[in-house]
């Protein structure tokens, strides 16, 4: 079935942008320029530019840039990592593939780790913390860089879903020892594919982390100076990566102007609680990776029915609970607002490709479901 709202429009965001795109992919193929060359340092060097950040590296996605962050800082056995349940599952695997102890703490109203949990959860084996920054909100980082000075911690950041996000003026991923980021497609700034980036100041850890993104491989003199993976980021992909960068901040601009739209078009519903409208807390600065609703538990899953029947293409992520999925043996943690969260969310249509009509028919379709009247459609649009 074709969505009068999708979720995302691959093909449009396409279009939008085919000329350049096909342009780079043909100099890059034509030069022959494929792996880690000097398309890719570019690349690294305009994010390193846009974050205010020394090193950027670029890897073959965000669960990457987490788990070769946690490998070069010594994360391993015996170690636990704090980080939350409500985040993508990726963020808890990759401590467990370091061979330490995930251990979850819970989220507070505007789905990011409650900092008030995270004190009591460290023990003397704690040596990290993973903030996830969800839906291109930061965390508290205030609280959370306070707690990590105060227990010596490290901090390596789930930046996945907030390049360009700000605390206190501060941008995401600029915090900890790294910042990890995704470039997945859905992302704010995705590719054509999978991708990331780790951004960081600390020399010794992109040093460690460019040897284990290439088999350890130092190609210059031929040594090899560690067992590595192979998680480079495709110098073709970097290439693109690099046209579409220049884009970035008028398309968080325009994620901004949307949930704006979304707030002025929704807040009057009592049934629904949304995120917090962009600028509302001068701390934070929202790129609205996702804009997540909240409905009564009761009505979210007729909500999303009704909501797809009207051609608006909605999502639900985490409908279960990580820790409550049996195989991954995490079923020992109480995190009440985690469990409660995914029963109640809704995430609506959000990116840069949408126009205000679109959003309005999604308000008007959000708005008949609680009314109880469907909406006539506007004709024209
Ligand atoms: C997307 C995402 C990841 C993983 O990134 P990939 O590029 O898909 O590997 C990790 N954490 C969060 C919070 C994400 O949203």
């Amino acid at each position: 079935m074709a969505y009068k709202v999708p979720f995302v429009d691959f093909p449009l965001h396409y279009r939008r942008m085919e000329t350049e795109v096909l342009a780079t992919v043909k100099e890059v193929l034509g030069r022959g320029d494929l792996i880690l060359r000097d398309q890719l340092r570019q690349f690294e060097s305009n994010i390193a530019s846009f974050l205010g950040m020394e090193h950027a590296i670029g890897l073959n996605s965000g669960t990457d840039a987490l788990y070769l962050s946690l490998r070069a800082a010594g994360i391993g056995p015996g170690d636990e990592v704090i980080t939350v349940a409500h985040t993508f599952v990726a963020t808890i695997a990759v401590i467990v593939h370091c061979g330490a102890k995930p251990v979850l703490v819970d989220v507070g109203e505007d789905f990011n780790m409650d900092m008030d949990q995270v004190e009591p959860a460290i023990t003397p084996r704690t040596k990290a913390i993973i903030p996830v920054h969800l839906n291109g909100r930061l965390c508290d980082m205030e609280k959370l860089m306070a707690l990590a000075r105060k227990h010596k911690l490290l901090v390596i950041e789930d930046a996945a879903q907030a390049l360009g996000a700000k605390f206190n003026g501060r941008k995401a991923g600029t915090f900890g020892l790294t910042g990890c980021f995704s470039l997945y497609p859905a992302k704010v700034l995705g590719g054509f594919g999978d991708g990331g980036i780790v951004v960081t100041n600390d020399a010794d850890i992109a040093t460690r982390i460019r040897l284990l993104r290439d088999h350890g491989q130092r190609r210059e003199t031929g040594d090899v100076l560690c067992f590595g993976f192979n998680s480079r980021l495709d110098n073709l992909h970097a290439a693109i990566l690099d046209v579409k960068l220049r884009y970035l901040n008028s398309w968080l601009q325009r994620r901004r102007e949307l949930a704006a739209l979304y707030q002025r078009g929704l807040s009057d519903l009592d049934d629904v609680k949304l995120p917090p409208p962009p600028q509302a807390e001068g701390r934070y600065y929202d790129v609205f990776q996702n804009y997540v609703v909240r409905a009564r538990a009761r009505d979210r899953d007729r909500l999303v029915g009704y909501l797809k029947d009207c051609g608006v293409e909605v999502l639900v992520n985490n409908p279960i609970p990580v820790h409550h999925h049996q195989a991954l043996g995490l079923q020992h943690f109480r995190l009440p607002m985690t469990e409660r969260l995914a029963q109640e969310v809704v995430s609506l249509p959000l990116n840069p490709e949408l126009s205000n009509e679109q959003a309005e028919f999604v308000i008007d379709s959000v708005r008949s479901f609680y009314s109880g009247r469907p909406f006539a459609i506007k004709g024209g649009k």
